[in-house]
């Protein structure tokens, strides 16, 4: 092969043996899984808002951000749960560019995978222990999942990788939801037969093993707009297209738990961070006006963070994105208790 095999990195139970859960960060996932658990079989009426940074890309202003928006989760608590988007592994268009905390964990370093690997557990420990919430994260590589499958109460499967066995195979051995992306075709076949895959118990190969899963009754459908073959760029939050999506459900009775959460970032704004506000209250409006979409969409997945926008990885502006442009954190702590009172 054309690559040097350079080290052998830690497995999974050895980092774990290194940074285990210690007091209450347990008892804090568990809790957290269960009343997630009830919003996606409809036991509990409350939103659901996944809601961060596009890449956490420093772990400083990534905390700053999440003290923030644990203040605004207490104000809001009787209507809308909050799992902070801590994500730390970045698909790339062409494969170029910052591939998260993950790679680098200093983005004006070098890229160490080990280091890496250790910065990514951290971090997602320190949202329990010093914040009192539980992430979500994309789960870009499958066999890197068992890292945090102890930390993370709800996992994405992104648009470049919801065709892939692998990546379907894994997240039917979680038990937390899975939300399973439209492809960046747009296809929602692709993405319905993706939860059908996860919702079923499998036997694979994974990480050396022959490996079981039960199935998760949790994964369920992400709509973040598409991209035609034209390469022009298209929304799918409107009421249409959540009606269609109840029709690819009603068409697949074996699915369990039919959800949808709704991305008002990347393709449904066009990458205008700025238009998530309008578009997420538009979804809530749909929503009162019919039952089916009330009952299907559980949430929304919101790009935010300190500033408004995006810059180069070697802007230097704290708290602004590197990666897909966010909503600063004004426009986000009134977004969120906008919507509490649209509730
Ligand atoms: C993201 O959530 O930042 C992301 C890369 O999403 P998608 O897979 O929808 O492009
Ligand atoms: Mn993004």
């Amino acid at each position: 092969m054309n690559m040097e095999f350079k080290r052998k990195l830690a497995i999974p139970m050895e980092v774990k043996e290194m940074y285990p859960l210690t007091g209450n960060m347990g008892r804090i996932k568990e809790e957290r899984d269960a009343e997630i658990q009830k919003i996606f079989s409809g036991r509990s009426d409350k939103l659901l808002l996944i809601i961060g940074p596009c890449s956490a890309d420093n772990e400083d202003s990534v905390m700053d951000y999440l003290e923030r928006l644990a203040r605004v989760q207490e104000q809001v608590e009787e209507k809308i749960l909050i799992v902070p988007r801590v994500y730390t592994n970045k698909p790339r268009t062409t494969g170029d560019g910052y591939k998260g905390l993950l790679h680098q964990p200093n983005p004006e370093e070098k890229p160490d995978m080990f280091k890496g690997i250790i910065a990514t557990r951290k971090l997602h420990m320190r949202v329990i222990r010093d914040i009192g919430l539980t992430s979500a994260d994309e789960m870009l590589y499958s066999e890197n999942y068992k890292y945090l499958d102890d930390l993370l109460s709800y996992v994405a499967i992104g648009a470049r990788s919801v065709e892939d066995q692998q990546h379907r195979l894994t997240a039917s051995g979680m038990d937390v939801p899975a939300g399973m992306k439209n492809p960046t075709s747009g296809d929602y076949t692709v993405m319905m037969n993706s939860i059908h895959a996860a919702q079923n118990g499998h036997t694979f190969i994974y990480r050396g093993w022959e490996a079981v899963s039960q199935g998760n009754p949790y994964a369920h459908a992400i709509l973040r707009g598409y991209t035609n073959s034209k390469g022009e760029h298209y929304p799918n939050y409107h009421y249409e297209d959540i009606m269609r999506l109840c029709d690819a459900y009603e068409a697949r009775p074996e699915l369990k738990n039919p959800s949808v959460i709704i991305d008002t970032n990347h393709e449904n704004s066009g990458k205008d961070p700025l238009q998530q506000p309008r578009i997420l209250k538009e979804v809530l409006e749909n929503r009162r006006n019919s039952d089916r979409i009330r009952n299907i969409v559980k949430g929304f997945m919101v790009e935010s963070y300190i500033e408004d926008g995006r810059q180069d990885i070697h802007g230097g502006c704290y708290g602004k994105s590197i990666t897909d442009p966010c909503l600063g954190w004004d426009k986000s702590e009134r977004l969120i208790l906008e919507i509490a009172d649209l509730l």
